[in-house]
């Protein structure tokens, strides 16, 4: 847990977010400037600042199959939906506390700029 870290303070419920599934090790929740109809932010609990630094792979797998679960719930896994983890500057990346984006509802591009 990081004191001063955005979603570490969503994980402790010190700021709102709309929950969207919860458990142990993670917990999913909708983005506040949603770029797709769906989307949702997939998280570890465990302050983790990216990609970069992390080492759990089952931190990181977990995220994957919550974002799966969440896309087959909301209805967007037959027509298509895109998982996205910006790692550092040169990605967008400005939560450094490691995400998932689930990106739905709409139809995605390519390259994705
Ligand atoms: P990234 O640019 O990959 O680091 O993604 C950070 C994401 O967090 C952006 O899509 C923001 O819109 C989103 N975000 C920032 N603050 C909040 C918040 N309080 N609740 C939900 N999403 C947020
Ligand atoms: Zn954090």
């Amino acid at each position: 847990m990081a004191d001063d870290c955005l979603f570490c303070r969503i994980v402790r419920k010190e700021i709102p977010a709309k929950l969207v599934a919860e458990d142990e090790h993670s917990l999913a929740f909708r983005d506040i400037n949603p770029q797709a109809p769906v989307h949702v932010l997939v998280i570890p609990k465990e302050h983790v600042p990216s990609l970069d630094q992390a080492r759990d792979a089952a931190l990181l797998g977990r995220l994957s199959l919550m974002a799966a679960d969440i896309a087959r719930k909301e209805g967007i896994s037959g027509d298509g939906y895109r998982t996205v983890m910006n790692t550092n500057t040169a990605a967008g990346q400005t939560v450094f506390h490691v995400h998932l984006h689930l990106l739905g509802g709409r139809s995605m591009h390519w390259p994705p700029g």
